[in-house]
């Protein structure tokens, strides 16, 4: 039932999007005729790409459809490929650990490299630990910056330098499109900040890894997960499982959220100890095949966890 309603819900927004975002959608495939050739590892660059290239990119998604991304190392493949390419979009080296094989490996070859995360400040990955247990075991930074609309401008600014060095011609295009992108990010930004003005909890209990951490920084949410890392491999923590389940028996909380493309275990547990709803928080880090086939974008799928945070926090109540 609530799939149902999820499935309906999700249609009407992607057409209510159609309307509005007429010829800033690509089809749905992973590649497009056009000259220069760039590869991205994750879908939010993918899709920045898409965004700010158009025609003028033939641009490729490292990922397979509906692949995990945090255990995802390329193929010797997936190397060739980008080395045959003009740039290269790499989230960030928290992200993608192997990415300074990829550097070395392309040193001469004239592929732009961009870190996408440049200029980024990142979150401590144990911040949440941290604070709960007052463990201190560093181990790197949250790599999970698209979630958050600001850092995500900050992508497309990275982008658009590369795109602009690896085809200077294409300059006045791709600052153009880039700065029409950017104003549907901040819009994007302003209405998130806007719905959270009005909801009666501010409270996100997410039965899948942390990946929220920017969003709930940004604006200044309570982002809870029962796992200790920063990948859904990570084991979660029976322990944080218990006290989840009293926090929100306590405070009343009716919904709990689930992570895109693994199968929800956690949050199923959590839900049947407590009775709540589950709703679908996508953390866009890649996309099923349906939602390639149906050209979904970075936009699509925030406008989507937008929703469902009103059902789940209490919109206007
Ligand atoms: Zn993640």
């Amino acid at each position: 039932m609530l799939k149902k309603l999820f499935i309906a819900v999700l249609l009407t927004f992607t057409l209510i999007l159609n309307f509005s975002a007429c010829g800033t959608k690509q089809a749905g495939s992973t590649v497009s005729s056009g000259e220069i050739k760039v590869v991205a590892t994750l879908f939010p660059q993918y899709d920045f790409v898409r965004q700010i290239a158009g025609d003028k990119a033939n641009v490729s998604l490292l990922l397979p459809p509906g692949v995990e991304s945090h255990a995802f190392e390329p193929s010797p493949k997936d190397i060739v490929e980008i080395r045959k390419s003009g740039m290269f979009v790499y989230t960030g080296k928290y992200m993608e650990p192997w990415v300074d094989r990829i550097i070395k490996g392309t040193s001469g070859s004239g592929v732009v490299i961009v870190d996408a995360s440049a200029g980024i400040e990142l979150i401590d990955e144990n911040q949440q630990e941290e604070e709960d247990s007052g463990e201190e075991s560093y181990v790197g930074k949250d790599p999970h910056i698209w979630l958050d609309p600001v850092n995500a401008i900050r992508m497309v600014e990275n982008i658009v330098e590369g795109l602009v060095q690896a085809d200077p011609k294409g300059e006045s295009f791709y600052r153009k499109n880039a700065g029409i992108y950017e104003k549907k990010l901040w819009e994007l930004d302003r209405k998130f900040s806007e719905t959270f003005s009005k909801v009666k909890s501010k409270k996100i209990i997410y039965g899948g890894h942390f990946a929220f951490g920017y969003f709930a920084k940004r604006y200044g949410l309570d982002y809870i997960s029962p796992y200790k890392g920063f990948a859904p491999d990570a084991e979660p923590n029976p322990q944080r499982i218990a006290e989840l389940v009293r926090n929100m028996e306590e405070s009343g909380t009716k919904f709990i959220f689930f992570e895109e493309l693994v199968e929800p275990k956690v949050a199923k547990v959590i839900a049947g100890e407590t009775g709540a709803g589950m709703l679908l928080l996508h953390g866009a880090h890649n996309i099923s095949r349906d939602e390639l086939n149906e050209g979904i974008t970075y936009i699509e799928i925030m406008e989507g966890n937008m929703e469902r945070l009103k059902q789940g926090l209490g919109y206007g109540e």
